[in-house]
């Protein structure tokens, strides 16, 4: 029999999850009482925990619906607010902290919620019941309020005294029963008292005799009766006040027997007592659960034909999960990695990081050879760029002497080169640049605007990438030690190289020209070589301070033409150079020392090569490899449910499918356990 009441309030919760539909609604006890009528004292001596939020100020704010499992297989009293995702609460204590918190979450000028709270209690020791403790109702009606509040609580807490709800009115007998607001507000709602249970607390509070007159209550006849009980033994007469938790209720339960036991001939043929109470309670309710199961078939059969034909009608019947539609941007964006694995490969590696080696080899070029004195450029003492190289690379000489200063030369331009780091260099360079093709491919789905998957995906490929960089780098450092020593050049080789650097060159002519050009055009032709004579001569500065007064120097011009003249004298030491380079001296490697471009073009190819042989391997299939699998375990096996969901009902048109794939879900729930409900009470 417990069973079946425990299954119909399942079927009952079950139901209450379906939005919007107030229709579908099976009974449950709704408890009401003014402040200090012992309302919290008989809810918990029916839990037999300490739970409910206490105090004189302490106005219950929101709905309380509880719900009491009988589980024999559980040690002692468990809690669980499945909203809240809190479970396995043993410490009630807690409880009570997690129901003050979200009573006063809702703020004192709002004065209730229609929200309720949902608090799950099992125990060995409770009934299958379902129960709720309405808000504050009747104390802050009757309070100071203004009108639209006290109407807005009287909407939330109307909604629960309605059919099909049992209402459990709850009175103390020290208070006369004319004065029970409880009465008069389940009269109100259940005017020919036939859902109203009374309840009358505190009995041991008057006579017995006067006890028992209420309870036989003549003037407010219930057709369910009333229940006297006493819960609560003022501590100063008990002799159990000591006691706490379970065993203060138990000890609570003696009390209350041997107070009956003794008053056992004025209370014959009255209810007292709080075990009577649940066993009425619990009667009650299945009947009244029973009642309303078969015209619940009904509606939640006609309910379910009007979603199941939305369904077919909006989405075809095509079934969607949060967590399918998660699986969906998973398969997507491993589609869109394998596309970009397409993209971004070898070639892509390879000319990444040789423009970023051309880069080091004209930025060394500068500093080696191609520099010259510069005595109009504002000088940086720190800075090597404007250094003096002697002789002058425009005069290559064939002496002696200077053969071997060419070698050293450029054996040092060469181990700069090849002792730049090229390990970490080129690891940087290309995880850098995955991150980067990452972050533009998320933006280019629609995942854009979701920071946590975008986040996800981010360290997914932040993470692969790590677990490899060192070994990488390493495995690269090492691979080009060689060149560290020496270098061999074939006759193919220098050919390519030698074109090569001539392009470079050339780009490099034409991009310092471009900028000469930009600061012509800013400034005007005739001011800049006016400005450009300035500076030359600034060495000699006899009458150059009135000069520039007169001329209307600013800091700022002067500025630029020093620019100007810098790219000037580089256009034409470039020009020079791509002169040298593509003279017949340049055509043969033994001439290296005079063509230092090309030799260097060569090293930076080799190292190019030889890195990004390892960088292929060793970062780039392995991130293909594992990036995916990474993904996917920080997009659904590392989210929990709800971050799925949030994630997936994002998108408006998702979030509608998605629920009304769920209600239908849940009705066609509801029905199957309706019916198994049903089949068992034929059987009986
Ligand atoms: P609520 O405000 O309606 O929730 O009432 P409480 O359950 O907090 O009880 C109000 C006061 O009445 C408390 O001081 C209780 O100890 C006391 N009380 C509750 N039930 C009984 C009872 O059966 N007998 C006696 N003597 N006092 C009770």
């Amino acid at each position: 029999m417990l069973n079946l009441t425990r299954q119909m309030i399942e079927i009952r919760n079950i139901l209450l999850n379906i939005n919007g539909a107030t229709d579908l609604r099976l009974p449950s006890i709704v408890v009401i009482g003014s402040q200090s009528s012992g309302k919290s004292s008989v809810l918990e001596s029916i839990v037999g925990q300490e739970f409910l939020p206490k105090g004189s100020n302490m106005v219950t704010r929101r709905p309380i619906e509880l719900t009491l499992v009988n589980d024999p297989s559980s040690a002692s009293e468990i809690a669980e607010f499945p909203a809240l995702k809190m479970f396995n609460m043993t410490d009630f204590q807690q409880v009570q902290k997690v129901l003050v918190d979200l009573n006063l979450a809702v703020p004192q000028s709002e004065a209730v919620s229609a929200d309720p709270i949902q608090l799950t209690i099992k125990s060995p020791r409770v009934p299958d019941l379902s129960l709720v403790d309405l808000p504050g109702y009747i104390q802050v009606e009757a309070a100071d309020q203004p009108l639209t509040l006290k109407n807005k609580i009287r909407e939330v807490c109307d909604k629960y005294l309605d059919q099909p709800n049992i209402i459990l009115a709850i009175s103390a007998a020290d208070v006369d029963m004319a004065n029970s607001s409880a009465l008069r507000a389940a009269r109100r709602a259940d005017p020919r008292g036939e859902r109203t249970i009374g309840i009358i607390t505190k009995l041991d509070l008057v006579e017995p005799e006067v006890a028992r007159s209420i309870l036989t209550n003549k003037k407010y006849p219930l057709k369910m009766g009333y229940v006297g009980v006493i819960t609560k033994i003022p501590k100063s007469t008990s002799l159990f006040h000591k006691k706490t938790g379970l065993q203060a209720f138990i000890a609570q339960q003696n009390a209350e027997r041997a107070y009956f036991k003794e008053n056992k001939e004025v209370f014959v043929g009255t209810n007292v007592g709080t075990k009577l109470l649940k066993r009425k309670l619990i009667r009650v309710l299945e009947r009244s659960m029973s009642e309303a199961l078969k015209p619940m078939h009904q509606l939640v059969m006609n309910e379910l034909e009007e979603t199941s034909y939305k369904f077919k009608v909006e989405f075809n019947d095509r079934d969607l999960t949060c967590e399918k539609y998660m699986a969906q941007t998973i398969d997507n964006l491993k589609m869109e990695i394998k596309e970009f694995g397409e993209r971004f490969g070898r070639p892509e590696l390879r000319s990444l990081l040789r423009s970023e080696l051309d880069q080091k080899v004209l930025d060394l070029l500068a500093l080696r050879y191609w520099n010259k004195s510069e005595p109009y450029l504002s000088k940086n003492p720190g800075s090597a760029d404007y250094e003096f190289e002697e002789p002058p690379i425009a005069n290559l000489s064939s002496s002696k002497n200077d053969d071997v200063f060419w070698h050293r030369k450029l054996d040092l331009a060469t181990a700069n080169l090849t002792k730049i780091g090229v390990g970490r260099l080129s690891t940087t360079l290309i995880t850098d640049a995955i991150l980067t093709e990452i972050e533009v491919l998320i933006d280019s789905t629609n995942l854009r605007n979701n920071t946590m998957i975008k986040k996800a995906i981010k360290d997914a490929a932040i993470s692969v990438l790590n677990q490899r960089y060192n070994s990488t780098a390493d495995q690269v450092e090492n691979c080009i030690k060689p060149f560290k020593y020496e270098i061999e050049v074939e006759d193919r080789e220098w050919n390519v190289s030698r074109t090569h650097s001539v392009q470079l060159l050339t780009e490099e002519v034409k991009e310092a020209q471009e900028a000469y050009d930009f600061i012509k055009k800013t400034i005007g032709g005739n001011k800049l070589k006016q400005l450009m004579t300035y500076i030359e001569n600034e060495n000699n500065p006899v009458g150059q301070n009135i000069e520039r007064e007169n001329m209307g120097f600013s800091p700022g011009m002067l500025l630029r033409a020093r620019e100007a003249l810098f790219l000037r004298d580089r256009v034409s030491v470039l020009n020079m150079r791509l002169k040298g380079l593509k003279s017949s001296s340049c055509k043969h490697k033994e001439n290296k020392f005079k063509c230092p471009e090309i030799f260097l073009d060569v090293v930076a190819e080799k190292l190019t090569q030889t890195a990004i042989l390892f960088l292929n391997v060793e970062l780039l299939s392995d991130f293909y490899y594992s990036f995916p699998r990474e993904l996917e375990k920080r997009l659904s096996s590392n989210l929990t449910t709800e971050e799925i969901e949030n994630y997936a009902k994002q998108d408006p048109k998702v979030k509608r499918h998605i629920e009304l794939q769920q209600r239908k879900e849940l009705l066609e729930l509801a029905l199957s356990k309706i019916d198994d409900v049903v089949a068992i009470q034929k059987r009986m």
